[in-house]
């Protein structure tokens, strides 16, 4: 019956899975292995030397779902920029295989992604290996009745099809593997907040569907050689809701007890070295910004997990690593999930709550050090002819342990206090910015009206730094000095009124607040706000110069002590500028952030019968 359901369509593939069958185990042996066959991986049929390629994924998805029609759906959520399908396969014994259901029955939604990084492909191995024994009860009998996974094998699909012999230099196998990035050479692994790659938007729409719990993104590490076979993280841990800090405290320690117990040395933080190459250094653990997966679920209150296997463990030994630990993962989801999704609802209505109060945006480690016990190998550092400086020389056939500094004292590096009421995007940004916001499921109102001479919240620049080179096709922003201030500003019609009173209000905050590490600022976005356009020519700022320093007699002491800092004195430009800023003339939109916020009552009101209006 397997054979039949398999090969419906297929007489050829059919008989010559006979052929197979019959020479390897004899006419007694045939009929059980070809539907083993049907869902088994490559990697798995070749002992873990190779993984199989997209079709495979295509086949497997297809033959899960016809071997448990109950408990598995094959669904494709969207197509690579190459136009193939994107695939998902929905897994659940609750017989909830759609989002609806799986709300309506309060269940914890587990997403697994593998293929990020499409080179890193343990994920999809892993995956499919670790849903075929809990499909057939061997392990963690019952959990899939108190969840329901979504797991994506392969997340860069067109990358998995650049297929290659040496797309990881520093990593044990598979022989042959994809591409790090998309088709379009997007890393996605730093596209959850900006969300350029269509793949990205696709990810966001199933996780806008589905509202997962928890999302896992399988990975492989570079770096130094150790022992240790793999690394957990988790948000929120450091940054987030408070209640959910600690309820991931105890899910990171769930998955790590458990790796133990199977046999691993796992990390609770990424093993990259403060100075890079020198295990010296020690280790800093930190919150990564939220373009990554890992804390990208966090600003919506759900949780983010970074599953990092060590390159230099062979394949098999990584595939079965990150097999144990998202059956780590789904054996917790299945006994305190129900708490952490009401935890989860909790957290969404407190974060509506944030407006006026101060939010952290970004995280960065103190100086505080404790010292840990890291299994590394013995190693060398000498001098290199080669690169004219130290080159490190690991011996991993004497494993050696490392007393090691780890900074994780983990501290608020940048703290906003939220706007009251919300933000304002102007009607000249709406176009672009609105779909950005759609992506993410924020909620905004359009302004069917003006706003006049209101009092508002404006963020002025005191200089603003373009990066040198471009990062990910952007040139990124960053700015010095600079606050929130009340101005009066009018705004013409079609701005978009984002309120802050919503469960993703952190989520918005990253966006819109300039100073966040992957606001649309940040991308690059708003690098116009920030060139000067209209300019004063110098003999006229001259006359102009003179003019101010007759009317007003304080300014030429003002001048004086400016003109103290050396660098201000040698600069023509700027010494013509302090007076040219001081002049009519001076555009007072240079170094304005185009969005506004609403803070008070009365701009309240204001906005709310501007929205009102048709
Ligand atoms: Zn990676």
């Amino acid at each position: 019956m397997r054979i039949h359901s398999y090969s419906r369509g297929s007489g050829r593939l059919l008989a010559a899975l006979i052929v197979v069958f019959w020479a390897f185990a004899g006419p007694q042996g045939y009929a059980a292995v070809p539907a083993e066959t049907a869902l088994t991986s490559t990697a798995e049929a070749s002992g873990f030397v190779k993984t199989g390629r997209y079709e495979e994924v295509q086949r497997l998805c297809t033959a899960f779902a016809q071997r448990w029609p109950e408990a598995v759906r094959c669904t494709s959520f969207g197509q690579t920029p190459e136009g193939r399908s994107m695939l998902a396969l929905i897994v659940s014994r609750s017989g909830a295989l759609d989002p609806e259901q799986a709300q309506a029955r309060k269940l914890p939604v587990l997403l697994v992604q593998g293929g990020i990084h499409a080179g890193e492909i343990d994920g999809k191995d892993a995956g499919f290996w670790l849903l075929r024994e809990l499909l057939e009860g061997s392990l963690a009998p019952g959990a899939l009745k108190q969840q329901v996974l979504v797991f994506v094998p392969v997340f860069n699909v067109d990358g998995h099809e650049r297929f290659g012999r040496w797309n990881r230099p520093n990593q044990v196998g598979p022989e042959e593997m994809g591409w790090r990035t998309t088709a379009q050479n997007l890393n996605l692994n730093r596209d959850y907040m900006k969300a350029d790659a269509p793949e990205m938007r696709a990810m966001l729409r199933l996780m806008n569907a589905w509202d997962p719990l928890v999302t896992v993104d399988l990975h492989v590490t570079d770096g130094a050689k150790f022992e240790h076979d793999v690394s957990i993280q988790i948000e929120p841990l450091y940054s987030g809701d408070a209640a959910q800090r600690r309820s991931g405290q105890m899910f990171q320690k769930g998955v790590l007890d458990s790796l133990t117990r199977a046999g691993s040395l796992p990390l609770g933080f990424y093993p990259s070295f403060v100075v890079d190459d020198d295990p010296a250094s020690g280790f800093e653990d930190g919150v990564a910004p939220p373009r990554f997966s890992t804390t990208y679920p966090s600003l919506s209150n759900r949780f983010g997990v970074l599953v990092e296997t060590h390159s230099w463990k062979d394949y098999a030994t990584r595939v079965r690593v990150t097999r144990n630990a998202v059956l780590a993962m789904v054996e917790l989801l299945a006994q305190h999930g129900g708490r952490w999704l009401r935890e989860a609802g909790e957290a969404d209505v407190r974060a509506s709550r944030l407006g006026g109060g101060a939010v952290p945006l970004d995280f960065k480690a103190s100086e505080q050090a404790r010292m840990i016990e890291f299994r590394g190998y013995a190693y060398t550092r000498e001098p290199s002819a080669i690169s004219g400086t130290l080159m490190t020389r690991y011996d991993d056939a004497r494993p050696q342990v490392w007393h090691l500094p780890l900074r994780d004292d983990i501290q608020p590096s940048l703290t906003v206090v939220a706007p009251r009421s919300g933000y304002l995007v102007p009607a000249a940004d709406a176009a672009w910015l609105g779909p950005r916001l759609d992506d993410h499921a924020i909620r905004y109102q359009r302004l069917g009206a003006g706003l006049s001479d209101l009092e508002l919240q404006v963020f002025r620049a005191e200089s603003a730094q373009p990066a040198a080179t471009s990062f990910e096709g952007h040139q990124m922003l960053s700015l010095s000095g600079g606050s929130w201030n009340a101005e009066r500003r009018s705004l013409g019609p079609g701005a978009l009124f984002v309120p802050i009173d919503q469960p993703r209000a952190r989520l918005v905050m990253g966006l819109l607040e300039p100073q966040a590490p992957d606001s649309y600022l940040a991308w690059g976005f708003f690098n116009n706000a920030f060139e000067p356009k209209e300019y004063m020519e110098a003999y006229v700022a001259e006359d102009v110069a003179r003019a101010q320093l007759a009317a007003d007699p304080a300014l030429a002491q003002v001048f004086a002590q400016r003109l103290e800092d050396p660098a201000f004195a040698r600069d023509a430009q700027a010494r013509l500028a302090f007076f040219a800023r001081r002049h009519p003339s001076w555009d007072e939109r240079l170094n304005l952030y185009p969005v506004l916020r609403v803070d008070t009552p009365a701009a309240k009101a204001a906005v709310m019968a501007a929205a009102a209006s048709p």
